[in-house]
């Protein structure tokens, strides 16, 4: 603990962000970062709790009250090695991750918990800047060989972990690039992808092979992988999602977000627009735009198309409107349910809740979209009479989630078991599938989730591969 008063002396001070009419104009990133002093007195206020909560609240259990202390006291590069000890990549954690950490914090009694989520992206910023994060080529290789399937934040997690304890790692991936949902679903003015690619050419460094727009399942088959790799692992995401199937839902102007949202940060990423869109463009520029699904890929959706410069942006909502405050006493240390405003929010949207849509209105094309107003009667919702409306529309995203992994190609040919939500089964011990050889993680085993969540499965995972395949394993959990 760096200062024991610091926690009394300073006030949570978070980093801030360009005003919304500048950030509009781009796509890049817009949070404007602590400088080191303000830093460090953030850092002052972490009081090393005797039970840290926010070190069980966060998913990869980063230690979060040394490396506070280690900033504290500006010895930087013993921070990032803390942190990379238990997270391969803070960076993208440390821009989207939603902090559970911070709502388990001792401060957040007090609505004052420590800039955890700050100090984090800070140290490892600072870890790229100085040139600190080099590739850790092992000191000898197994003779083993490891195939992962999907290279978002899980594959890329277990494909480092894994060519660390020596095995030759291939990584194949079906898009043309990698990073997953990191990088075709996430904004880039959440996250930049540069930040993926230095990763890339690390990994690339460390032995990690990647195969890019190669389906498993499709380009190559399942048994291939198994005949000519020691172990497989299942990382390709949850990537169904979730359908409407309301009347008028086939229309033109109806679109899954994932659609929309890739075709953009592949026009951020220089693609031309063919290359961007294969089956024709699809922007909210000059449209009124409702986005149905109140969650993060329905924020995207937002904060997109309002940079592409549509007339109207409304979002909405089926639950009802969270409070604007949890109660604390209810719900600390856990992640509370509250009003959530996303940065993308606060560019300009019209939110409604409690909303239940009905039919696409139009006849070759989106005019508008009926709904109407529910309320929860005993647990039960129910329609609230003579409160229909029409919403004005040109383009309907569809962001309500993602109901699990795609079944055709490589799970099919996989032959491995699903759970009753339809994901790959396997447990949080040794991540093994029903089928020998095979091992899932990510979002594909546990359904849509977190980035850091991924991280997490992706290196324990790793850790049960090695074991797996050398009887012992010194990879951590
Ligand atoms: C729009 C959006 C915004 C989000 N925002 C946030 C956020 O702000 N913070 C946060 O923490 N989480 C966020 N999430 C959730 C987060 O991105 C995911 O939980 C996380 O990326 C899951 O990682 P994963 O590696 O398991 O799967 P994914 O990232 O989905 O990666 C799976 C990869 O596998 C590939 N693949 C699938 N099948 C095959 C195959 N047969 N052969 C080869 N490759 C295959 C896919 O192409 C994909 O690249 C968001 C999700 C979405 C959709
Ligand atoms: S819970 Fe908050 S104050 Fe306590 S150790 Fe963690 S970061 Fe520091």
């Amino acid at each position: 603990m760096g200062k024991a008063t610091g926690f009394l002396e300073l006030d949570r001070k978070d980093r801030g962000y360009d005003a919304p009419a500048e950030r509009l104009k781009h796509y890049r990133e817009f949070i404007v970062p602590h400088d080191e002093a303000s830093l460090k007195g953030q850092a002052s206020r972490c009081m090393n709790c005797g039970i840290p909560y926010c070190h069980n609240g966060c998913p990869v259990n980063n230690q979060i009250p040394d490396w506070n202390h280690l900033v504290y006291e500006s010895d930087w590069r013993e921070a990032l090695d803390n942190l990379h000890s238990t997270n391969n990549f803070p960076e993208f954690t440390g821009r989207v991750c939603p902090a559970p950490c911070e709502a388990a914090c001792t401060l957040n009694i007090v609505d004052q918990p420590v800039t955890i989520k700050s100090i984090e992206c800070a140290i490892v910023d600072k870890g790229w800047k100085e040139g600190w994060i080099e590739p850790q080529v092992p000191a000898k290789k197994t003779g083993r060989s490891v195939a992962v399937v999907g290279s978002g934040p899980a594959g890329m997690a277990a494909a480092q972990q894994l060519a660390r304890a020596g095995h030759s790692v291939t990584v194949f991936e079906k898009s043309d690039r990698v990073g997953g949902l990191l990088r075709y679903g996430i904004p880039d003015f959440k996250m930049e992808k540069h930040l993926i690619n230095r990763r890339l050419v690390q990994m690339m460094a460390e032995g990690v092979d990647f195969r890019t727009s190669v389906e498993v399942g499709v380009t190559v088959s399942v048994d291939s992988l198994k005949e000519n790799f020691d172990a497989v692992v299942l990382s390709g995401g949850a990537e169904d999602p979730r359908p409407i199937g309301i009347p008028g839902f086939e229309l033109p102007g109806v679109r899954f977000a994932m659609e929309f949202l890739t075709q953009q940060n592949k026009r951020v990423a220089g693609d031309d627009e063919i290359r961007a869109a294969p089956r024709g463009s699809l922007t909210a520029t000059g449209k009124h735009v409702v986005v149905i699904g109140g969650g993060d890929t329905g924020s995207d959706c937002v904060g997109t198309s309002n940079r592409q410069g549509a007339l109207s942006v409304t979002q909405l909502e089926i639950m009802p409107r969270p409070p604007e405050k949890e109660d604390k006493a209810l719900t600390w240390p856990n992640w509370p349910l509250k009003l959530r405003t996303s940065s993308s929010h606060e560019e300009g949207v019209t939110r409604e809740f409690a909303v239940l849509t009905k039919r696409v209105v139009g006849q070759n094309d989106v005019t508008g979209l009926e709904c109407v107003r529910v309320e929860w009667v005993d647990g039960k919702m129910q329609e609230v009479p003579g409160s229909e409306f029409v919403i004005k529309a040109d383009l309907i995203l569809l962001a309500m989630g993602f109901v699990g992994p795609r079944k055709q190609g490589l799970l099919e040919q996989a032959g491995v078991d699903l759970d009753a939500r339809g994901n790959v089964k396997g447990n949080t011990v040794d991540y093994k599938t029903s089928v020998d050889g095979i091992f899932a993680c990510g979002d594909m085993r546990r359904g849509q989730s977190l980035v850091v969540w991924a991280i997490r499965e992706g290196r324990q995972c790793a850790r049960a591969v090695d074991e797996a395949l050398m009887g012992v394993t010194e990879l951590p959990r």
